[in-house]
């Protein structure tokens, strides 16, 4: 690990290491060709979703100021594409996620899996439940019975809580 990228304040769990990692690859070599260093001030989970906190630093300024500005944006646009594609990607596992589970207020950036396992620890809740469908055929089925955990698909519905 390059010692220009600051991994200081890090308050995510490990599923995210890889995505925080490549960013950190490609800040290394915008620093070859730039002399422009990234430093990450912190790196949160809000929202279901990697909040990433960066400064730049320019001690041997290789271009004019017009130059920098353009590298800055692009910085900042690698910054906001890693934050985005963590909605696809368990905090906890790094495995592929396709929802955020909500409990309540709570958003969780877990995979079923972690959810599951978490939800269990935590409350002492099976999440898997037997169903029979109309066969009489015997299916497990993924949620709580009591309706208090959802899923949340986009970030509009985050004000919608779903225990009714
Ligand atoms: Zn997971």
């Amino acid at each position: 690990m390059n010692q220009s990228c600051m991994y200081f304040g890090i308050e995510t769990g490990d599923g995210w290491y890889n995505l925080i990692d490549e960013l950190c690859e490609k800040f290394i070599t915008i620093e070859k060709l730039t002399g422009i260093q990234v430093v990450f001030r912190q790196i949160k989970e809000k929202n279901a979703e990697l909040a990433i906190h960066h400064e730049e630093h320019c001690p041997k300024p290789l271009m004019g100021e017009e130059d920098a500005r353009c590298w800055f944006d692009i910085i900042s646009e690698l910054v906001d594409y890693t934050e985005y594609k963590s909605n696809y990607v368990c905090e906890e596992c790094g495995e592929r996620r396709n929802k955020t589970h909500a409990r309540g207020s709570w958003l969780y950036a877990l995979c079923n899996i972690c959810y599951k396992a978490f939800v269990k620890e935590r409350f002492g809740e099976d999440l898997i439940t037997e169903e029979e469908d109309s066969d009489g055929e015997k299916r497990q089925v993924f949620g709580s019975k009591d309706g208090a955990d959802s899923e949340v698909q986009s970030k509009e519905d985050e004000t919608q809580e779903g225990s009714s």
